[in-house]
């Protein structure tokens, strides 16, 4: 990828160290070890969290920012245990995340990912029940992603078809998962939602 040095901006690993996790970014001496262990390049072979690094520090914002491989780290953390450096990329890139997040709702940006949607409806779950519940994920994730409910149910019918045909046959799906869960202690998880969302 050419670099236009003119697009560049210096300030941008500023604004990532500046976030809650993005800290170490400066610290990276480019060795790669977090690319050679991390699960996700076998099957996105363009994912490269060193590249992500590299080019956060470059400046090229723009580019980072609307990388849909930003998208893609599962936080399995296998790179943060192996850094030489203590980097702690998946805090890092999730740094990142929450400034192009900020900049699609300031409509500066579109993500091209349905993960955000994801993530939100993970957490509801999380704040709802105290668990996740994967029917309620379901319900809010697909419409969102789809654009209208019916065409989010005829997306849910397809991937479940698939998957979840797969988790029933090993036991992770049954009838009782249909069912919310009830989960002891409910209003202190929803209280560290809500203090969370104060910060
Ligand atoms: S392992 Fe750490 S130091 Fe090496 S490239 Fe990745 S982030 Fe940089
Ligand atoms: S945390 Fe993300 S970048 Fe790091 S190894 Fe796991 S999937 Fe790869």
């Amino acid at each position: 990828m050419p670099i236009k040095t003119w697009e560049l901006d210096p300030n941008f690993k500023n604004e990532i160290m500046g976030e809650a996790g993005g800290e170490r970014l400066a610290s990276c001496f480019q060795c790669s070890t977090c690319t050679l262990g991390c699960p996700i390049t076998e099957i996105v072979p363009s994912y490269n969290p060193r590249k992500i690094i590299q080019m956060s520090l470059l400046g090229m914002r723009k580019e980072v920012l609307s990388n849909p491989d930003l998208w893609v780290c599962l936080i399995c953390q296998t790179c943060t245990a192996r850094c030489p450096q203590d980097v702690r990329i998946a805090d890092v890139l999730s740094a990142i995340r929450r400034i192009a997040e900020r900049e699609e709702e300031a409509g500066n940006l579109k993500i091209d990912s349905p993960r955000p949607l994801f993530d939100k409806a993970f957490q509801h779950q999380l704040e709802k029940y105290g668990r996740l519940y994967d029917i309620g994920l379901a319900k809010e994730y697909y419409p969102k992603k789809e654009g209208s409910f019916i065409k989010g149910m005829k997306a849910m019918m397809k991937d479940y078809k698939d998957f979840g045909m797969r988790m029933f046959k090993k036991g992770k799906m049954g009838p009782k998962a249909m069912l919310a869960p009830k989960v002891k202690g409910r209003a202190v998880i929803k209280k560290i939602f809500k203090e969370m969302g104060e910060e």
